[in-house]
Order: structure tokens, then sequence, then C-alpha cells
């Protein structure tokens, strides 16, 4: 383990971010170089205990090898950890910057004091193997014969790729996007994950011998069975790409958008121009709603802030979590309490309040012509109701809120269908491919499913659990003969080809 008594002589001490104040002027990352001597007394706090809960159980859905590598990071062996990072982990610099870290909420630690800093570490470990030039193209020594096309390109698709071709499948990636990543790269912005990181990552991928087809969308100008006939198996990792919408009067309104519209415009035009050519949805002088809490609410607000919006509001339609863990929510759950992220933080350094409003439901919208430029709300409370919750519409709390700019960030219902439908595919009762976790064949022989299209909207650290795992169920399938599937369930993380 790091230092016996580490735990008890160091405090938890995370990498701060950059000033919230300067860095709203800029699209760079919010993250500071972090200093080595605080990283190594961080991983000195671990403890190293028999069962590790961050990495298993309701931790690291990879099962990253964390005391591992916190002893190494505290020892200074850098070059061991990024191995044991690697192993479980096919990108360390996404989830080091954009992962929650159920991991952290795990940590034994965290029973009677802060955790320690496990993301930090991640990261800074990755980020040292970069510097160093450790981290290198990996071809694999021998080739399969067998090939496999991989649909959309997010972190499921890539850590499949990444496994596959590892066990020596050619492996070809369909991106329908101009730019390949996911929501890596048209979704998290810039501010989080710099996307130079992300087209280093699928460079090195590329150079292993991975080939990449951007502008190619399987079900429009590429023919699902053409795929499914020429590969010996497809995985689909399409994502759940359908927004949930807010069909309330005054919907139809110019200035009310999807997220998504909002913020991968926004990156599109910062990659092609630096924003210079104007081609995204601008918040300057703009009075925003942003409607949705989650990452995707949060990316609205710190990128309006940055295009220098004139006012902000956030509104959540379920109640403020608590500050502490509710009883029903023990350790080593993952605690839902009241955060602050990032553009929160942002929101409060501009004008002096968290923009954050809970328990309040939007009713309809009035234009002025040009467009949109009030949104109507009313107060709610949730009361209990035959074992869930009734929404509640508190009288004489009805409010006018000034908007010329809406942000709808209400969460994701799906996969399209238009993939789906021409081959065939069941779909779950939530619309999603249907696929078992650990297994992933859908109903068609041959297709596979994995990530936020199989699961519904998750995590990066979630998608990359799916992908390795549906990379293993491929690969086994392909080295059985493409006859027989596994049926026996694959724990989760356990995916290693
Ligand atoms: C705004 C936003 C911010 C987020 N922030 C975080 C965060 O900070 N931390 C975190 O852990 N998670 C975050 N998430 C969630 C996380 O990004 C997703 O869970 C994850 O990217 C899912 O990975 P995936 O590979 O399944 O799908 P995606 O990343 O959605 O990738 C799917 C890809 O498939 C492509 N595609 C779809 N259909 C086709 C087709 N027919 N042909 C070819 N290509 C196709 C799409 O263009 C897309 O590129 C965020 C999500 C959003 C929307
Ligand atoms: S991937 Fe996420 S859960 Fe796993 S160790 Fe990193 S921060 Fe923790």
């Amino acid at each position: 383990m790091g230092k016996h008594s580490g735990f008890l002589e160091f405090p938890r001490s995370a990498v701060p971010y950059r000033d919230a104040a300067k860095r709203i002027g800029d699209f760079d990352e919010i993250f500071t170089d972090p200093d080595e001597s605080l990283l190594r007394r961080q991983g000195a706090r671990c403890m190293d205990c028999g069962v590790p809960f961050c990495q298993t159980a309701t931790g690291c859905p990879i099962d990253n090898l964390i005391p591992e590598w916190n002893d190494l990071v505290y020892r200074g062996q850098w070059k061991a950890a990024l191995d044991r990072l690697h192993q479980t982990n096919n990108f360390p610099e996404f989830t080091g910057r954009t992962c929650p870290a159920p991991c952290e909420g795990a940590c034994v630690l965290g029973i009677t004091d802060p955790p320690v800093t496990i993301k930090n570490i991640e990261n800074a470990i990755i980020d040292r193997g970069f510097a160093e030039g450790w981290v290198r193209h990996d071809p694999p020594a021998q080739r399969s014969g067998r090939t496999v096309a991989v649909v959309g390109s997010g972190p499921a698709g890539l850590a499949a790729a990444d496994q596959l071709n590892k066990a020596g499948h050619a492996v070809t990636v369909f991106e329908r996007e101009d730019r390949i990543g996911g929501l890596l790269m048209y979704g998290i912005p810039n501010m989080k994950l710099d996307k130079s990181l992300v087209d280093r990552r699928v460079q090195l991928m590329a150079e292993s011998g991975i080939r990449f087809r951007a502008g190619a969308d399987v079900g429009v100008n590429v023919d699902p069975d053409e795929l499914k006939a020429e590969y010996d198996a497809v995985l689909l990792a399409t994502g759940a790409t359908r927004p949930r919408d807010l069909p309330v009067p005054g919907r139809e309104l110019p200035g009310i958008h999807f997220a998504m519209e909002f913020l991968t415009e926004n990156t599109r035009s910062l990659l092609d121009s630096g924003l210079r050519d104007g081609r995204f949805i601008n918040a300057r002088g703009k009075d925003v709603i942003v409607i949705g809490g989650g990452d995707t609410g949060a990316d609205c607000i710190g990128t309006a802030l940055r295009h220098g919006c004139r006012s902000l509001v956030n509104l959540e339609l379920l109640d403020r979590p608590p500050e502490e863990r509710a009883q029903d929510n023990p350790w080593p759950e993952w605690p839902l309490i009241f955060r602050t992220e990032y553009a929160h933080e942002e929101s409060a350094a501009r004008f002096g309040s968290d923009p954050r409003s809970f328990s309040v439901l939007s009713k309809s919208f009035s234009g002025n012509g040009g467009g949109v430029s009030a949104l109507h709300t009313v107060n709610i409370r949730w009361q209990p109701h035959g074992g869930a919750r009734k929404m509640i519409e508190l009288e004489g709390t009805e409010n006018t809120l000034k908007a010329d700019l809406v942000l709808l960030a209400m969460g994701f219902l799906g996969p399209e269908d238009y993939v789906a439908r021409p081959l065939g595919l069941e779909l779950d009762s939530r619309s999603n491919y249907k696929a078992v976790h650990g297994d992933y064949r859908t109903n068609v022989p041959g297709v596979f499913a994995a990530g936020d299209c199989r699961r519904g909207q998750s995590l990066v650290v979630w998608a990359i659990n799916e992908g390795r795992g549906a990379a293993a169920a491929i690969d086994e399938w392909l080295s059985a003969g493409m006859t027989e599937a596994r049926s026996d369930d694959v724990p989760r993380g356990a995916a290693h080809v």
C-alpha cells in the first residue's frame, strides 16, 4: 500500500480548476497542471483495502486497478502505473477528465473522511505517459483474417475497435459525423475535454491498423445489409441520440433549441474556424434559459457563458438533492447529493449566484414576433403516490422568465431507428437496441450492440465497459466459427480480449 499512515497524515486535496472568472474567456480546458508532490501524497492516502470497493461493486465500472496504481504513484513509478491503468482502460485521458468518479463514491476512506482523489491520479498517470512518449501505437503481431464493422465512434465503438484490433481482427469504424469521437468530440465541450486529445488517440488507433470512415451514415449512405454481408460481425454503437422534447405551447418559436444542436455546432465551428465562421447558435448578449440539468445542462451553461450571454437561468424539474447522503443512499452507493459542477461555479463567478432553480415546471413559451421572448413556469412539489411520485403544481407560484435563447437538455430517448428498421432489430421497452449486458447479441445473428444505444444515455466509463465487453463477445463468436454465441453472463468489466 501507499504510506501506512498516509490517510491520517494528509487531507484530501484535489487538483484545482483554473480560475472560474478567467476561464470563461476561452474554450481551453478548465484543468490546471497537477503538482507531482501533491499527487504522490494523495496516492499515499490509499489504504489498499482488503476489498477495494473503489475498483469493484458500485465503484469503477471498468474495474480499474486503483489501489495498485495509487501505490505506484506514491512510489514515483509512473510507467508501471501507466501499464496497470491501460490493462483495464483504453482511454484514461477521457475518463480522467470527464468521469464523475463513482470510484470515489465507493472509496472506503470516504466512510469517515473525504475519499482519495482517484480521478486526478488516473488523469495524471495518462498525461505523464503521453508526455514521456510511453503511449505508442500497438499493432497486433498477427491478423486473424476476420473482419468487424463498428458503427459509431463514441467511447463504446472506440473501445470495442481497440480491443478487437488487439485481438488481430480487421476493424473498420463507420461514423456519420465529419469527425471521429462520438460525444467525446461533439457533445462534451472542449473546456472539459480538449478535442486534440480525441484526435491524438484516434490517430494512434489508426496507426495500429484500425480504419476510420467519417461521413459514413449507416442506413443513409451505407447500406446496413451490405455491411452485414461484407463483414464477419457488426457492432452497433450508435449512441442514444433522440432528445426528449418539451411539447408545450410555443415550443415551435425560433430561439428554442435542443442542447445538442447548440453544443455540436459550437464545437464544430470552434474546431473549423475558432468560432469565426459564425456557424453556431450564439448566446452572446442573450437571456438564456437552460431547461434540464446533468452534464448536458451544465455544458450548455458553460458554453453560453463563454459566448457572453446577458443572463442565465437553469431550471430543474426534480427537487434539489440533499447536501449529505440520504439514509436510503448509503456508502458505497453513488452519493445522490447536491453537486456544484464547473459550469455552476462559473455562472456564480459571472453573475454572483448559482443559476439553478429546482422543482420548476415549464408550462409554455411566448414570443414577441421575432422569436421566443419568455418562458412561463410554475413551482411544483413531488408527492408520494402508489409507490411512485406525483407532481403537484403549487398555486400562486406562476412566474414569467425573460428568454431569447432556450436550450432543452432533458435527456435522451434511445437510438434513432433508421439502422434498426432495415436490419429487423428488436428494441427493448425503452426503445434501445435489445441485447443483454455481458452478452451484447441482438436478435440478428452477427449483429451486436453496446454503449448508450443498448443501455440508454449513461457515462463514458460505462460506454468503455460495454465496448470492451462487446469486443470479448464478438471475439468469442468469431473464434467459435460464427455459429454459436456466448450465453453466459460476462461480469462487468471482465471484458479482456
Ligand atoms: C452534452 C453531454 C455531455 C456529457 N458529459 C459527460 C461527462 O462529462 N462524463 C461522462 O462520463 N459522460 C458524459 N456524457 C455521456 C457520455 O458522453 C455518453 O454516455 C457516451 O459518449 C456514450 O458513448 P457511446 O459510444 O455509446 O455513444 P456516443 O458517444 O453517442 O457515440 C455514438 C456515435 O454513433 C454515431 N452514429 C449514430 N448513428 C450512426 C449511423 N447510423 N451511422 C454512423 N454513425 C452513427 C454518432 O454520430 C456518434 O458519433 C455526456 C453526454 C452529453 C450528451
Ligand atoms: S474511470 Fe471513473 S470510476 Fe474508474 S477509476 Fe477512473 S474516475 Fe474512477
